[in-house]
């Protein structure tokens, strides 16, 4: 049976058209947003699905993963000047 009840946006605080949710599950372990359809957070790792405004979901989904991106960076060039700090350690 279709949940009815009115729903808003976890994102923007706008009520949702109830047929064009776009569900997203959170991870508690690492806090990050994942499409139900695509990837499985195992159960006991999932905070549960929460509702999204299509387009909320899209931008959130993209924002996080700029960010993941970024974090990624980050860890590249901090292992870079890590590398660079022990050679000249060992140089100097
Ligand atoms: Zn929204």
């Amino acid at each position: 049976m279709p949940d009815e009840r009115p729903r808003f946006c976890e994102c923007c605080g706008r009520s949702l058209n109830n047929k064009r949710i776009k569900w997203l599950e959170l991870n508690s372990k690492d806090g990050f947003w994942s499409d139900p359809d695509k990837v499985k957070v195992p159960d006991d790792e999932s905070q549960g699905l929460f509702a999204f405004g299509s387009r909320c979901a899209v931008s959130k989904l993209r924002a996080q993963s700029q960010h993941l991106e970024r974090e990624a960076d980050r860890r590249f060039l901090w292992a870079k000047v890590t590398a660079e700090c022990e050679l000249g350690e060992k140089i100097g």
